[in-house]
């Protein structure tokens, strides 16, 4: 490691503790900033970490929706985002105005909300969801009852044949998952004969019937555990192969193509990490309406038992 990094280190671990702060980093997260964290996971998981963890300040290395959400299960909390342009393209490809003029023409169907969604889409919406939850979530609702599944049409379609059920999909979509195609596949399949291929739902339909394994990032990380294979084609951001590599080190992971990157991900710094907890900002700001109304659905999927 460079004098440099290892000088920013140490000030980061001073910030830390006079700031009384914790850091969390999604599994996307560049390795610097995962090795930096005292708590690497999905979105989900960290924002639960975040609300249960003793400090007031939370920094929440990731995309925008993230950190929204980490705000809204921890109210009292300062949650700071190093990279405040870190947007999500997916969570940006349905608003709250679309939402609301939607549920005027379908004034008895349920808003499923997967997480990666803005704070005013999930104050919209009935229900939210999780990759890994998301099956059991459509499941609790009433076979009558129409459902809109907001924002990934790719997770949506995923569900719908799971449980063998009509969804209203939004069409949107991870421009980064979108990126990985059959081709992609069929090229690692080749190289890595024995590995076992693991992907995320919000890839495209052709993929997910070519894997082994469909799973959300904490899903893959169970999966890689329990698995009897020792090689393994990760389908999903390539930030994720730092975090398994790290859990097993016995066993080998593959990227799925070399161009399995989120750009918005790639934007935290250990250098913005030091400048977040030196200057305490940006800090995230969400209305105490929205507040409230976020968190409904959230608390409605926690109540499926999830
Ligand atoms: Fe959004 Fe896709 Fe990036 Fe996840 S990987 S933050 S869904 S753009």
């Amino acid at each position: 490691m460079c004098p440099e990094t290892e000088e920013l280190k140490k000030e980061i671990e001073s910030l830390v503790k006079k700031q009384d702060a914790i850091i969390l980093a999604h599994n996307y997260q560049r390795p610097s900033v995962q090795d930096i964290a005292h708590h690497v996971g999905d979105s989900l998981g960290l924002s639960r970490i975040a609300a249960r963890a003793e400090s007031e300040v939370i920094v929440f290395c990731g995309v925008r929706f993230m950190a929204e959400t980490a705000s809204i299960l921890s109210p009292d909390k300062t949650v700071l985002l190093p990279a405040p342009e870190a947007g999500c393209p997916l969570a940006d490809m349905a608003t709250a105005g679309q939402i609301r003029a939607w549920r005027a023409r379908h004034p008895d169907a349920m808003v499923v909300s997967y997480v990666n969604t803005t704070a005013a889409v999930k104050a919209e919406s009935d229900i939210c969801c999780t990759s890994a939850n998301a099956c059991l979530v459509v499941d609790s609702i009433g076979d009558n009852r129409e459902i809109l599944f907001v924002p990934d049409r790719n997770l949506g379609h995923y569900v719908g044949e799971e449980l063998d059920r009509e969804l209203t999909l939004w069409d949107g979509w991870c421009p980064t998952h979108l990126s990985f195609s059959p081709m992609d596949v069929a090229v690692c399949r080749r190289e890595h004969p024995k590995a076992t291929l693991m992907v995320h739902p919000e890839c495209n339909p052709r993929v997910l019937q070519m894997a082994d394994k469909v799973a959300g990032t904490s899903g893959m990380v169970r999966y890689a555990d329990g698995c009897s294979s020792n090689e393994f084609i990760v389908g999903t951001e390539n930030g994720m192969i730092h975090r398994l590599e790290k859990e097993y080190r016995e066993k080998k992971f593959y990227a799925g193509t070399e161009h399995f990157i989120c750009p918005p991900m790639k934007l935290t710094t250990l250098s913005r990490i030091r400048a977040t907890l030196r200057d305490m900002k940006p800090e995230i700001q969400i209305s105490k309406e929205t507040e409230h109304k976020a968190s409904e659905p959230l608390k409605a999927m926690c109540s499926t038992g999830t």
